[in-house]
Order: structure tokens, then C-alpha cells, then sequence
């Protein structure tokens, strides 16, 4: 048994409940390495702001959804404001002293051969510990946004960083990134997906005790049902009779309980967090969503017609000329431009077919797979 342990490769995977993304695509990429390496590997997922213990680090998942408030403007401040490299240099010099007595504690808590980033804010600190040797063995960035990436995904000396794009490639040469070092894979996504998508919709329908003869219209906010999401659903039932609508609402259970007290004659479904995501998208016609890359990404699988209301500033934005240049989906910024882009998806089903296809063009269903092999290499 120890000899077994000895010969296994450990990855110990960086993360945050900051939004549901982060969890989702570390998740993916483990179950992936623990399919094609079985007990040859070990990962262990970690909340590393949490973990590290420190105030304010440790309450980032709680503050999130607040700082996402206010339609981002808050978060976009940050983000722009920190989308500098010398400016986190700088940064993390500053919170080194404070921060790197918890950091070794950390590491000493969870040995690992590979450490691996799915969080841009803690690749400073992992920086400064590969600079000042309190790091020796393989680092790995994998930068889960889509096209608009944050430089802090590229903070030098790393071993590897996974992209999921051409654009995000082109913004890590910027960053000084050497081109050997950087891999694009797509999105880490649960291979569910890949296997959701070859069953039937009417399999799924009936797995899940939906009509067969109604247009289903899935809405989700990310995994914390961010956005106006009762406003928008009381404006597409309203538009749009005879349409089933179902909502995620994630781990926001204000949402969950607003809509549930909403009066739908039965077009309204409410779920709260999900982990049967794929066969909800499999079951529906059109999906309504943040422009999360991991909700996206999770879609293109899918083959699903995109109506995006909300991008966060910063990381989601470039994702809105993403699906709509690419005929995946269009942009309606308001509850009124969503029920009437629902409408017309609804009614044109050559119109739904063509941004179906657009949408399937973008999958990348091996992203995972290309991932773990790519970690499993360093190690
Ligand atoms: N998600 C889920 N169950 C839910 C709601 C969301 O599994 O009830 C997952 C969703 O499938 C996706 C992730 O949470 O993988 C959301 O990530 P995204 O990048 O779209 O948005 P974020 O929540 O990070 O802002």
C-alpha cells in the first residue's frame, strides 16, 4: 500500500467557489486523469483562498456574488484596474511576507508532484514562490475564460498554460509568455456532456418529466443565477405562450424562492443547484445564459441555439463577439430583447437549426482529455 502511494503522480488542483466555473473545470480535468490513469494518480481539489486561511483571501467565495453585483461594474473595476502584470508583480511582492508562512503550510498540508492553477488570482503568489524556491516541481496554469483572458493567467514561470482559444493564445504572447509553453486545449468540460449529447431529446425529456410536444427554453445564470433572471423570465412568459420555461438558479436560493412564488400556469419550471447540467441542456431547445465560458463551452457541446443577457466586464465580454460572429447565439442586453430573441428562436426553427450548428462548431468535447494528458506529462 505505501510503495503504491509512493509511485502515484499527485496534482494537487488551485481553485475557488468564486462563481461556479472554477469547481466545474477542475472537476472535469480530474475525473478525465482518474479515467485515463486510474490509480496511478491522485488529484486533490482545493479552495485555495480558503485554505490559505488569511483574511481577505479567505472570504473571496463569500464576497463574490456581491462584487458581481451591480451589473459587474464593481468586479470590472477590479479586473481592469489589476490587468497589468507589473502592477501584480508589485502586488505580489507586497503580500509575499504575509502571505507565504500560510502558503508553505499549505503545501506541507497537501505534497504534491504538480501544482495546478484554475484561479488567475492566486498565479502571482504561485509565481513568487517558484522565484523565491519555496516551489521546485511542476506548475500548470489553465486559463478557464474563453477569449478575454486576464494576465494574471500568465504570470511568468510556469511550466505549462492551457488555453481555450486563439485569442486567448494571441493575449499570452503579449504577456511575454514563451509560444513552447503554451498549449491551446478549449475548455475544460465534463466529459457528461460529450455523453449527454448522444442521447435522444425525447430520452431526456422523459428522464426529467418535461413535455415532448412543447419548445423548452433552459435559463441559467451561472452557478450562482446571477442577472435579472426573474425579470427576464416573467417577460419571456409572458411573450411567449405554449413554451416551457426551466430555471437553474444555482446556489442562489433568493432566486430559487422568487420564482417558485411566481404564478406560471405550469410553464414555469425552478430547479436550484444542479448536478444534472447535461441533460438539462440535452432536453432543450434554447438555451438563455450568462456569458459564462463554462456554461458556453458546456453548450457548444451540446449543439445548443445561444441567447446570451449578460457578460461579466472583463473575462466574458469577448465572448459576446465570439458566439455571434461564430452564428452561435445572439446578445439581448435587456429582459424585453431576450423574450423577443426566444420569440423568434421559438417560431424560425431554420434559424434555431442554423445557430444549433454554429454552436456545435465551436465544441471542443476532447478539451478534458488534451488537459490531463498535457498535466500528466509534466509530472
Ligand atoms: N452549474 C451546475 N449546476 C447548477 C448551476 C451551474 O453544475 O445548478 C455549473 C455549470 O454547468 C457550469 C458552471 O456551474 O459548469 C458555471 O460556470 P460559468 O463559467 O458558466 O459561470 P460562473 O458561475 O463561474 O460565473
Amino acid at each position: 500500500m505505501v510503495a503504491q502511494q509512493q509511485t502515484k503522480k499527485r496534482f494537487l488542483f488551485l481553485m475557488s467557489d468564486t462563481g461556479g466555473g472554477h469547481r466545474a473545470s477542475a472537476k472535469a480535468v480530474r475525473d478525465e486523469m482518474v479515467t485515463l490513469y486510474g490509480d496511478a494518480v491522485q488529484v486533490e481539489i482545493i479552495d485555495v483562498f480558503v485554505e490559505l486561511g488569511l483574511w481577505p483571501f479567505k472570504c473571496y467565495p463569500t464576497w463574490y456574488p456581491h462584487v458581481v453585483k451591480l451589473q459587474g461594474i464593481p468586479w470590472g473595476i477590479g479586473y481592469y484596474l489589476s490587468d497589468k502584470l507589473r502592477l501584480l508583480h508589485l502586488l505580489a511582492y507586497l503580500d509575499w511576507m504575509y502571505v507565504r508562512g500560510a502558503l508553505r503550510g499549505l503545501l506541507d498540508r497537501y505534497p504534491a508532484d504538480v501544482l495546478v492553477s484554475f484561479h488567475a488570482m492566486i498565479n502571482p503568489t504561485l509565481s513568487m514562490a517558484l522565484r523565491r524556491k519555496y516551489w521546485s516541481r511542476p506548475v500548470a496554469s489553465i486559463a478557464i475564460d474563453l477569449v478575454s483572458v486576464h494576465s494574471a493567467w500568465f504570470t511568468p514561470g510556469f511550466d505549462l498554460y492551457v488555453v481555450a482559444s486563439d485569442g486567448a493564445k494571441a493575449r499570452a504572447q503579449r504577456c511575454g509568455t514563451p509560444e513552447e509553453c503554451i498549449k491551446i486545449a478549449g475548455m475544460p468540460v465534463r466529459r457528461d456532456f460529450k455523453t449527454a449529447a448522444d442521447i435522444s431529446q425525447e430520452q431526456a425529456r422523459l428522464e426529467l418529466g418535461l413535455p415532448q410536444d412543447e419548445p423548452v427554453v433552459l435559463v441559467v445564470g451561472g452557478g450562482g443565477g446571477m442577472g435579472p433572471v426573474t425579470a427576464i423570465v416573467q417577460t419571456v412568459l409572458s411573450r411567449c405562450p405554449g413554451t416551457r420555461v426551466v430555471v437553474i438558479a444555482g446556489g442562489n436560493r433568493k432566486l430559487y424562492e422568487q420564482l417558485k412564488a411566481l404564478n406560471s400556469n405550469g410553464s414555469l419550471q425552478v430547479e436550484g443547484f444542479t448536478s444534472n447540467m447535461p441533460v438539462w441542456m440535452r432536453a432543450a431547445d434554447i438555451l438563455v445564459t450568462k456569458a459564462g465560458p463554462n456554461t458556453l463551452s458546456e453548450a457548444f457541446i451540446t449543439g445548443l441555439p445561444l441567447v446570451l443577457y449578460m457578460a461579466l466586464p472583463g473575462q466574458e465580454r469577448g465572448s459576446i463577439p465570439y458566439v455571434v460572429s461564430n452564428g452561435a447565439g445572439v446578445w439581448a442586453a435587456t429582459p424585453e430583447k431576450v423574450a423577443v430573441a426566444v420569440q423568434e428562436l421559438v417560431t424560425d426553427t431554420s434559424r434555431r437549426q442554423a445557430l444549433a450548428s454554429g454552436s456545435r462548431s465551436l465544441a471542443r468535447p476532447l478539451a478534458s482529455e488534451q488537459i490531463a494528458q498535457y498535466l500528466w506529462s509534466l509530472a
